[in-house]
């Protein structure tokens, strides 16, 4: 017998995406390079709009005027909030409606994307503005310091978002039931046992509402995390699911929820400690133009935004290479978990319908939150080589 070549077997995969369909994926993904930019830009051009124009002074002093400080921070922040939603809605609009639609990658009506981001908008605001509260009031209370405890404060309302969007946030867009039984929810359940997952936390979620990607996921922390498979992923052969569910319940045992956690406190806390020099610096040359009488005033926080998001552009790479490192290690656990390599290999090219299949190096390494098509077929070829004589490897 022929030893099983990696390479070969890897390009024989990759064959199978190309003309038209690859040409597409790539467009699409690629697009997305450039969205990232226009994203920062927009939000910058509405920011500065709210400044230039007075209206960020003039919310400012019309909350100071109803409120003590503490209040007048939220009532600066939902109006203000709502009206940078409002300044940049056309480019939201084009870039998850539109755009999603003109590469055939979404199911909603207009009316169901609208009802969806009315849903997201209320919930994204009012934790925003508390927010805004308590790290307004600590910007009060410790002028130089503020950054460590505004730290603290948007940890917090991230966790307690993890914990409750399982419970309270995700049913308001999708529908989440315990799987059916059969022979898929036998073999997920299988393998759950197997690698010390608690059966009672899988379930399926009607994601072909909005599209028909296929995917899974692991949400929640404490007493509300929970694995869910979508139904598009339902539809695939029994390897894919398992290979793909495998993936997931390495996300789980790996504890990746907590480690990412932790990573994404340690930049929070590095972001803002940039935004306390940066926002003084921006307020003592244009804050007495724009009315904003330095970083305790509620109407400072335009100019805040404007450089955390600067911030936050230059961080993408540093952000996706977590995310993805956490990714190529869930995909190892899952190969050997499931013992598919083949099958995980189908799903990597069905995923690469709209994920850029084979970038260069750094390409992956900025843009990419989850490991390409072909860091995939390839991390399954080479360990199909390493089993291919085992009889259980499908
Ligand atoms: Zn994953």
């Amino acid at each position: 017998m022929m030893a099983f070549d990696v390479e070969l077997a890897t390009q024989a995969y990759m064959a199978t995406l190309k003309g038209a369909a690859r040409a597409k994926s790539d467009a699409y993904f690629e697009g997305g390079y450039w969205l990232i930019l226009w994203d920062f830009l927009v939000a910058l051009i509405a920011n500065l709009i709210v400044l230039r124009l007075g209206w960020a002074a003039r919310l400012s002093r019309w909350a100071r005027s109803k409120a003590g400080p503490l209040l007048a921070a939220f009532l600066f922040a939902v109006p203000y909030l709502l009206l940078i939603t409002a300044l940049t809605l056309p480019f939201s609009i084009y870039t998850d409606f539109v755009r999603e639609h003109a590469y055939g990658l979404s199911n909603q009506s207009f009316a169901e994307y609208g009802g969806e981001q009315l849903i997201f908008i209320a919930v994204d605001t009012l934790l925003a503005a508390l927010l805004w509260m308590g790290i307004n009031a600590t910007i009060r209370r410790f002028p130089r310091g503020w950054w460590l405890g505004g730290a603290g404060l948007t940890i917090g309302v991230l966790m307690v978002t993890i914990t409750l969007a399982p419970v309270y946030l995700n049913p308001l867009f999708n529908d989440y039931t315990p799987l059916p039984d059969g022979p898929v929810k036998s073999e997920v359940l299988k393998m759950a046992r197997a690698n010390g997952v608690p059966a009672d936390n899988v379930y399926l979620v009607d994601a072909s509402r909005q599209s028909d990607r296929i995917s899974a996921n692991v949400t929640g922390l404490f007493g509300t995390i929970r694995i869910a498979l979508n139904d598009n992923l339902m539809k695939q052969d029994i390897h894919e699911i398992r290979s793909v569910m495998a993936h997931e319940l390495g996300h789980y045992v790996l504890n990746h929820m907590w480690k990412l956690i932790i990573a994404v406190a340690l930049m929070i806390a590095l972001s803002l400690a940039l935004v306390a020099v940066g926002t003084p610096w921006l307020l003592a040359r244009l804050g007495g133009r724009w009315g904003i009488e330095g970083m305790a005033d509620p109407g400072a926080l335009p100019a805040l935004t404007i450089v955390i998001s600067f911030v936050f552009l230059l961080g993408t790479p540093i952000t996706n290479s977590l995310i993805r490192v956490q990714e190529q290690e869930a995909d190892i656990f899952g190969l050997n978990a499931a013992r598919a390599p083949d099958g995980f290999a189908r799903i990597a090219m069905k995923l690469s319908q709209y994920r850029k299949i084979e970038p260069g190096a750094w390409e992956e390494y900025i843009f990419f939150d989850h490991p390409s098509g072909h860091t995939r077929v390839r991390t399954a070829m080479r360990w199909k080589a390493e089993h291919v004589a085992e009889a259980d490897v499908r």
